[in-house]
């Protein structure tokens, strides 16, 4: 696990925001975002699978907007990575590295290559699920016990509130057909567990909500096996492009932010339309 911070970082931010699979895409624009002072300067936590030195980069970044940064690597789909990048966090935390936990966004997930559901593997749709749905659920899970009001939730501490964001898709609503069935039902899975958990702790200062991309120009495309799939789907759309991560970030980082007070159990679609 590498969990590097600088001597020379600026004062800890009243929060931090934890990233899961922040290295690029949707978590990096996600994490740049929420750094600058526009956007309230989040310190951020920035997990990653494989790519260091992509995941250093995001975080040179935020330091550069003047926040703080901490890069956990961590396989969100094993519980006991889990389990270590939130170690890693409450370390950095006690030790004034980074300041509490207020914020989360379950951004890591997977893709896989097209095939009808007659064709997948026990293997295929168990990664799917495991990354996709149980990896929020345990991120979720640490981060409530750490935000929640409710005494005796976080070990001894009570928490200041927060907010969740999970990253569902438009595929939810359309189902994948002969693509990828299982990661349209995987975000289902998100869509429901945002409800719920919102309702869950709507008196404990957390408020959870989904956001659900359309077409969005990412790497997640090629490793779905259709690099140029944006621009195929382009006509699909009723705004004839795609979006960017960075359009998907500001619906986050609003998501996240007090601006959004009263919105919780929201899904919201950024799809330009579709
Ligand atoms: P992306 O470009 O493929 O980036 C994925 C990120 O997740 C990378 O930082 C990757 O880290 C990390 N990651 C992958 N597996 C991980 C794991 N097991 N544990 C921790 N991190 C992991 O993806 P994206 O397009 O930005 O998508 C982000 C989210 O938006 C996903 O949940 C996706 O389902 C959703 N979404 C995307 C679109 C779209 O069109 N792009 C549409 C709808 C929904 P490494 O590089 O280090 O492996």
């Amino acid at each position: 696990m590498n969990t590097l911070a600088r001597a020379t970082d600026p004062p800890p931010a009243a929060r931090t925001l934890l990233v899961t699979g922040a290295s690029r895409g949707i978590g990096a624009a996600v994490a740049r975002l929420a750094a600058s002072p526009r956007h309230g300067g989040w310190d951020v936590l920035v997990n990653y699978t494989r790519d260091a030195a992509a995941a250093e980069a995001v975080a040179a970044e935020v330091r550069e907007r003047g926040r703080r940064a901490l890069v956990v690597q961590a396989d969100v789909g094993d519980e006991a990575q889990v389990m270590a990048m939130f170690a890693a966090l409450d370390a950095a935390v006690a030790d004034g590295r980074l300041a509490p936990l207020r914020g989360l966004v379950n951004n890591a997930g997977v893709v896989d290559l097209p095939a009808r559901v007659d064709e997948m593997s026990g293997a295929r749709i168990e990664r799917m699920f495991r990354i996709n749905v149980f990896g929020s659920m345990w991120c979720a899970r640490e981060a409530v016990k750490r935000m929640s009001t409710k005494q005796g939730l976080g070990g001894g501490t009570v928490g200041k509130g927060g907010s969740i964001v999970n990253l569902s898709s438009a595929a939810s609503r359309l189902g994948s057909p002969g693509q990828y069935v299982d990661y349209a039902a995987s975000k289902g899975a998100i869509d429901v567990f945002t409800l719920g958990l919102a309702r869950e702790v709507a008196t404990e200062g957390i408020r959870v909500n989904a956001v659900r991309p359309g077409i969005i120009e990412t790497d997640i495309h090629a490793s779905g096996g259709i690099p140029d799939r944006a621009r195929q789907m382009a006509p699909a759309v009723p705004m004839q492009r795609a979006g960017s991560a960075d359009e998907v970030a500001a619906a986050i980082v609003w998501l996240l932010s007090e601006e959004a007070s009263y919105t919780t159990g929201a899904v919201l679609d950024v799809t330009g339309g579709r």
